[in-house]
């Protein structure tokens, strides 16, 4: 199974567009010793094409022009509008993470995975997305429930050989979807991590919002080869402390991120998983990690995690 790192920042991408901070102004300036890097994107395929996304991030253009394995192949298929793209998964309907279908909205064939409440979320409380259901055949909406798990299919219906299996890792809709909804939407259909299986049974786990490590998610991960963890924040007071005061910045905690450090942080709890590769995705800007010559970024390192990059690729 081949798996590309097209983005592996948090929202808002470094630099962030309106971020002073000193991670954004130094690389602004030239003199960070670290590189940019687009909103995060993941791309798996089983043998090199058709691809699915995992996610559908507002990069993901920019990342599909920078990727000639997702551009159209004239030698594959001599039509004008193709893509080797075949679907996308959604792990939440948040919308770093769901904005980049409407990107994908030029009337191309595409299947589309989420929880039952994601895809009300998306085609029920936003009309923007109705773009997507123009003509017959457009997007396909595929329902899934955590904890089963499914194949990923083309939209002919051809099996790629590759499954997915979702976990329920929070209970929160985004700021954005109507109070009148809530109640109809199911909690544990919020945010979720993927686990996804290549044909020969290896495994790749995304987990990109991850609020607590229970033992149910240690488990999980034991079993699998490579992880796309929650690089989100450095620590839980991170924004505050970069914002100052009268911003009304919240926790790591209340964004639903358990921070890479301390005592409760990733680093410490996932420790015992040495067999796995290990890489940090979803970074925020002001994730002092991003320093490669800072101490921060050599804990990581000697602990064993890698700190992703964009245009990296996996083979699993
Ligand atoms: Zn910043």
């Amino acid at each position: 199974m081949l798996v590309k790192i097209l983005g592996s920042a948090a929202g808002g991408g470094f630099p962030q567009w309106n971020c002073a901070c000193p991670n954004c102004r130094a690389l602004r300036a030239g003199t960070f010793p670290g590189k940019a890097r687009t909103q995060t994107q993941i791309a798996v395929s089983a043998d090199g094409n058709p691809w699915f996304l995992l996610g559908a991030s507002p990069d993901l253009r920019a990342q599909i022009e920078a990727t000639p394995e997702l551009q159209p192949r004239s030698e594959a298929d001599p039509s004008i509008r193709q893509s080797p793209i075949a679907g996308v998964v959604l792990a939440n309907a948040d919308v770093d993470h769901a904005l980049g279908l409407l990107l994908l909205r030029e009337l191309q064939p595409l299947r589309v995975y989420a929880t039952e409440s994601v895809h009300r979320i998306l085609r029920e409380d936003n009309s923007m997305f109705a773009m997507l259901e123009r003509v017959p055949n457009q997007v396909t909406w595929t329902s899934f429930a955590p904890g089963t798990s499914f194949p990923l299919c083309a939209p002919s219906g051809k099996d790629s050989g590759m499954h997915c299996r979702a976990l329920s890792l929070g209970t929160h809709f985004p700021a954005y979807v109507s109070n009148s909804w809530w109640s109809e939407l199911k909690p544990s259909d919020a945010s979720l991590g993927l686990i996804v299986e290549s044909p020969s049974g290896k495994r790749l786990a995304c987990m990109t919002a991850v609020p607590e490590i229970t033992d149910t998610l240690l488990h999980e991960l034991d079993s699998v080869d490579v992880i796309l963890f929650d690089g989100t924040f450095w620590s839980d007071d991170e924004l505050i402390r970069m914002q100052g005061p009268g911003h009304n910045a919240q926790t790591a905690h209340q964004m639903g991120h358990i921070p890479v450090s301390s005592s409760e942080g990733s680093l410490v709890k996932l420790a015992r998983l040495r067999r796995q590769r290990r890489i940090y995705v979803h970074i925020n800007n002001t994730n002092p990690m991003l320093n490669e010559d800072g101490p921060e970024h050599r804990q990581v390192r000697e602990a064993g995690w890698e700190i992703a990059e964009d245009g990296w690729q996996l083979e699993i």
